[in-house]
């Protein structure tokens, strides 16, 4: 049996830089020959993350949102649509494998989407090659198309060849998942990241699932991801669907998986696996300042390893495996009763 690592089992050697100013370091990295996000961030496609006003902000900032799914086709476009007029040059939305997802797909590309993202928890699935090797069939390319949630090198492989351009990596890390309760099945996000970047397909890795903060986004991309795929760290702020929600004095939001009950009686009226959880996160403010928050961190992540650009990341940089002491150093560990 394999051993698997996660985030935290893991840290990054610093070595010897020469980047003296964290504006050397170029973010910018290609999701396609014809696409070019600024920074390496896409927001998920979850009904409390990304409508048109995170497609706004993501795309304002350089990085892609994907619109959810879970509506009615003409809903998804419209806010695809509106999302095009307020000025955000790259929309991206979600799609499933079955029913009405040729016609979903073709509203969405009317309406400016440029990234269709097929969408479906088990993504390494017979139901996903037909509906890949059919939008190909049917819309050619570009549009760009992603796919996913694979967890192995050979999920990630297949994707590509039934013709996915960029593939999601991550099965059952997300903070609000429950499905490696519920099913026993998954591999930590960071382990999947590991082994799906040693593809010599030319799809891209987006890293989905459990990245907390933007140490885990450094890691990511170290392991070999293109992109990361954020939920939680975006859920809560201004730009993210949803009301307020007062609770103890504190304004809160509701972060929810899709896949759990409150989701799928609301967009489907019943349940079938319930594999996610709802919960609230409190309130951030705008998604501009955690982006630009995100960033620095990143930034100063590359500087660390002294590269200048994602793809030196990805080849220079140097793991080691910590002890679980070590990862409790790792993080802030001051004793506010002594002071030591
Ligand atoms: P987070 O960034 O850790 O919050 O994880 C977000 C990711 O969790 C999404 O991009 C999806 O891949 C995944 N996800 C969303 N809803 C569910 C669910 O209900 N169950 C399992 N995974 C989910």
């Amino acid at each position: 049996m394999k051993t698997s690592y996660c985030f935290d089992d893991v840290l990054l050697v610093p070595r010897m830089s020469d980047v003296t100013s964290r504006k050397e370091i170029d973010l910018s990295h290609g999701l396609d020959q014809h696409i070019t996000l600024q920074i390496p961030v896409i927001s998920s496609p979850m009904d409390t993350v990304t409508e048109n006003e995170m497609c706004n902000a993501m795309a304002a900032a350089g990085g892609l949102g994907i619109i959810h799914r879970y509506n009615d086709i003409k809903k998804q476009a419209r806010i695809a649509k509106s999302a095009v007029e307020d000025g955000a040059e790259l929309v991206g939305a979600a799609i499933g494998v079955s029913g009405d997802y040729i016609e979903r797909a073709s509203e969405l590309l009317d309406a400016g989407v440029k990234v269709l993202c097929v969408d479906i928890a088990h993504g390494h699935h017979v139901l996903m090659r037909h509906a890949l090797e059919t939008l190909r069939r049917t819309f050619g390319t570009p549009p760009h198309i992603m796919a996913g949630n694979v967890a192995t090198l050979q999920g990630f492989n297949d994707l590509a060849d039934w013709g996915a351009d960029s593939v999601r990596v991550g099965i059952g890390g997300g903070s609000i998942c429950s499905t490696r309760v519920q099913t026993g099945h998954g591999m930590p996000t960071l382990q999947s990241v590991i082994d799906c970047s040693r593809s010599d397909r030319d799809a891209m890795l987006v890293a989905d699932g459990g990245i907390r903060t933007s140490g885990d986004i450094v890691k990511a991309l170290a392991a070999g991801a293109d992109f990361v795929m954020l939920g939680s760290l975006l859920a809560g702020t201004e730009e993210s669907p949803g009301e307020i929600i007062y609770s103890g004095g504190e304004r809160r939001k509701v972060y929810r998986g899709m896949a759990s009950k409150d989701a799928q009686m609301d967009w489907r009226g019943h349940t079938a696996s319930e594999e996610g959880v709802s919960s609230t996160v409190p309130c951030k403010g705008s998604v501009v300042g955690v982006l630009e928050s995100l960033e620095k961190g990143i930034r100063s992540g590359l500087s660390y390893s002294g590269v200048r650009s994602i793809s030196e990341m990805q080849s220079r940089s140097e793991f080691i495996i910590q002890t679980s002491a070590g990862a409790v150093e790792s993080s802030t560990h001051i004793n506010t009763k002594s002071g030591m």
